[in-house]
This record gives structure tokens, C-alpha cells and sequence, in this order.
């Protein structure tokens, strides 16, 4: 339980560089407008990933639940 509570953070953290805000000059709009973020190239792959992340995360926690439920 405690790994899984560090995994959780270390992803949580691993965004974090997401929401950096200390740039300009690329891409469409402004770094501090979402919509930078989704129509900028550059910051296609961080968002993929983070996406990838999430869903890989509720899936394993619907297998852990499922899992338990039929207490295997
Ligand atoms: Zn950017």
C-alpha cells in the first residue's frame, strides 16, 4: 500500500513540469492559457503521457478492485 502511495506521488510530481509557466514564443496563445497546452506541438508527448498515465491507473485500479472482490 505504501508503494503504491509513493508511485501515486512520484506521477503526481512527474506533471508538475505541466504546469511550468515560465515560457512564451512557441505555439498558440500564451503559457499561462490552457489552450497553449493543447494546440502547441511541443506539449504533445507531456500530455499523452499524462493521459496514458491516468488511464493505466484506473484500469489497474479497477483490476486490484475486481480482484478483491472475488478474493483471489
Ligand atoms: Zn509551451
Amino acid at each position: 500500500m505504501m508503494l503504491r502511495k509513493a508511485i501515486s506521488l512520484m506521477a503526481a510530481f512527474a506533471g508538475l513540469p505541466l504546469l511550468a509557466l515560465a515560457h512564451d514564443g512557441h505555439g498558440h496563445f500564451h503559457g499561462y492559457q490552457l489552450a497553449h497546452y493543447f494546440t502547441s506541438s511541443e506539449h504533445a508527448i507531456p500530455i499523452a503521457l499524462a493521459l496514458v498515465a491516468g488511464v493505466a491507473f484506473f484500469i489497474a485500479r479497477r483490476w486490484a478492485l475486481a480482484k478483491k472482490e472475488s478474493g483471489k
